[in-house]
């Protein structure tokens, strides 16, 4: 008589999120714990995560509702948020806790950086991304605003070829679409402008 071997399968409910989303899910759960907490948006795109923590008293808030907020803790999910909404929390004694995704942090500081050093010469920061949506605004902030979104190849007509030009990317748009448009603007570069490529694609996304 041979032994029956029992597996056991789990299912993480987590398997779906990635790693930025997984990492701002368990910070909600470990600071509800320490008293009420809000979060600037819905933590994760999926309605029934939502609804788990909000019934484990997670008060999700929209942009409005935050800046008439005082003297609380809300948590900052992984798409980040643009500098306004670090300094409208210090005016207001709003309590911050940072769930921003480490590589969406890097990229922000990146922006930054690149911003900082051409803000005077004509550079035109470019990001490939969705116009509006929350990681794209929080890139834009980094900025003052002053990047060209666009959404795809159809919105090249934006910039301007005569001068230089520096592409980001949103970290979940396809790597394929990025190459793409990279390649359409290297095309119609004049003269001696120069075009910088940085592929800022996540791969936990571009992978799956
Ligand atoms: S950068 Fe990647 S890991 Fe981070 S939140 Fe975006 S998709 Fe998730």
């Amino acid at each position: 008589m041979g032994h029956r071997k029992e597996i056991q399968v789990e299912i993480d409910r987590r398997s779906g999120f990635c790693f930025g989303g997984v990492k701002a899910i368990n910070k909600v759960e470990e600071e509800l714990e320490k008293g009420p907490l809000y979060c600037l948006g819905d933590i994760v795109h999926n309605t029934i995560e939502v609804e788990r923590l909000e019934k484990m008293g997670l008060i999700t808030i929209d942009h409005e509702q935050f800046k008439q907020l005082e003297n609380a803790r809300v948590l900052l999910r992984a798409h980040g948020e643009p500098p306004g909404t670090y300094e409208t929390a210090k005016r207001n004694d709003i309590e911050i806790i940072d769930a921003t995704c480490p590589v969406v942090l890097g990229l922000q500081q990146k922006i930054k950086r690149t911003f900082l050093k051409h803000e005077n010469d004509g550079t035109q920061i470019v990001i490939y991304g969705m116009r509006g949506h929350a990681e794209v605004n929080g890139l834009l902030g980094q900025t003052n605003d002053t990047a060209i979104v666009i959404e795809g190849k159809e919105e090249l007509e934006k910039l301007d070829f005569s001068r230089d030009i520096i592409l980001f990317s949103q970290t979940t748009k396809s790597l394929e679409g990025f190459f793409e448009i990279g390649e359409m603007i290297r095309e119609q570069m004049q003269g001696d402008a120069q075009l910088e490529l940085h592929d800022t694609i996540c791969r936990q996304v571009s992978n799956r």
